[in-house]
């Protein structure tokens, strides 16, 4: 194939050795990789060239990727890690009142986000099913949305059923890489939906049609929102987790417990009722939300009832 000069792309969705890139007009093109590509996902910074004639239907190839901000990553089995998307720098955690709220899921995500130092900004979804719930209930969920807010996380309460508080996400999105995560349920999908117009269904389409798009619901893709911003979307990433984490990350990825850690007396403080442990005290004084503190305590055990299954690569 003949070759036009280089220039700068975005990789919209990735199958195999080919990839869907937009170009700065936005304009989706269908490209080659080349084997020196090493590694290459949705939302990554591409050199690709123009080919000016092509005989097997390809429009372009993929020279470089440019360094990322970001990279998230989720466990696959064979694979251990598997990156799947580049360059997100906004994390909406969705939570919902149906299923039942959970601060625990919502703490996981925080974590995982603050290890790659993406500001989660809080979703609660559903805010219409409410009034279901008793008193005591409503009391719980308002408490802690109310303690992740003065901790220094936005919080946003919504309803993609009403279409309420939307203005609200969408705000948000202009200037900044996207993902949505939460727990299956939730109503990431109809947010998504809320959030992405037609404009999304022309990518997908063009995606699908391919002959290459078997991968269509595992892949990543890319969306660019008509009010600025982009959203990255795909199953897989909606449900990016944190179990490969280091225990000790896990700790610092609870911002409220900074303050305190390296306080303890002892070095290997479990915080678990260990004499001079400076997290047990500083939640004993109310300075730390003791619902915080147990949900530490159930992350870490879970990664100890994980971690022996699998070799991780790095
Ligand atoms: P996902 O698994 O997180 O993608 O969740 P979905 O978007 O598929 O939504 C799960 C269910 O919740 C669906 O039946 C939705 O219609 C419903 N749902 C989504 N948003 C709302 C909401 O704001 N209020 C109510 N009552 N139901 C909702
Ligand atoms: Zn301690």
């Amino acid at each position: 194939d003949q070759l036009g000069p280089s220039e700068q792309g975005r990789v919209v969705s990735r199958y195999g050795q080919h990839a869907d890139i937009i170009d700065n007009d936005g304009v989706l093109i269908r490209c080659h990789i080349r084997r020196a590509v090493d590694s290459l996902v949705c939302g990554d910074r591409v050199i690709w060239r123009r080919a000016t004639s092509s005989t097997d239907g390809m429009q372009g190839v993929i020279e470089a990727v440019h360094d990322r901000e970001s990279l998230l990553s989720r466990p696959d089995f064979y694979d251990g890690l598997k990156p799947v998307a580049a360059n997100v720098d906004q994390i909406f955690v969705i939570s919902s009142v149906l299923p039942a709220f959970s601060s625990q899921i919502i703490d996981r995500y925080i974590v995982a986000c603050e290890d790659i130092h993406i500001e989660p900004i809080i979703v609660l979804n559903k805010i219409d099913l409410l009034a279901e719930l008793s008193s005591n209930e409503q009391q719980l969920i308002n408490d802690c949305l109310n303690y992740y807010q003065e901790i220094g996380y936005k919080v946003l309460k919504v309803s993609s059923a009403l279409e309420h508080g939307l203005t609200a996400m969408t705000e948000k999105l202009p200037g900044h890489i996207s993902i949505v995560v939460g727990q299956s349920g939730v109503g990431k999908s109809s947010l998504v939906n809320n959030i992405l117009p037609e404009v999304g269904t022309a990518t997908k389409q063009v995606s699908d049609n391919s002959g290459l798009g078997q991968h269509t619901t595992t892949v990543a893709t890319w969306y660019d929102l008509p009010a600025g911003g982009s959203l990255i979307d795909s199953p897989g990433i909606r449900e990016f987790s944190l179990w490969h984490l280091e225990k000790d990350r896990v700790a610092w990825g609870f911002k409220d417990f900074r303050p305190y850690l390296g306080g303890c007396k002892f070095r290997d403080c479990k915080h678990r009722n260990d004499p001079g442990c400076a997290l047990q005290q500083a939640t004993d004084a109310g300075e730390i939300a003791s619902w915080r503190l147990q949900n530490y305590h159930r992350i870490i055990e879970s990664m100890d009832s994980q971690k022996p299954n699998r070799v991780m690569p790095r």
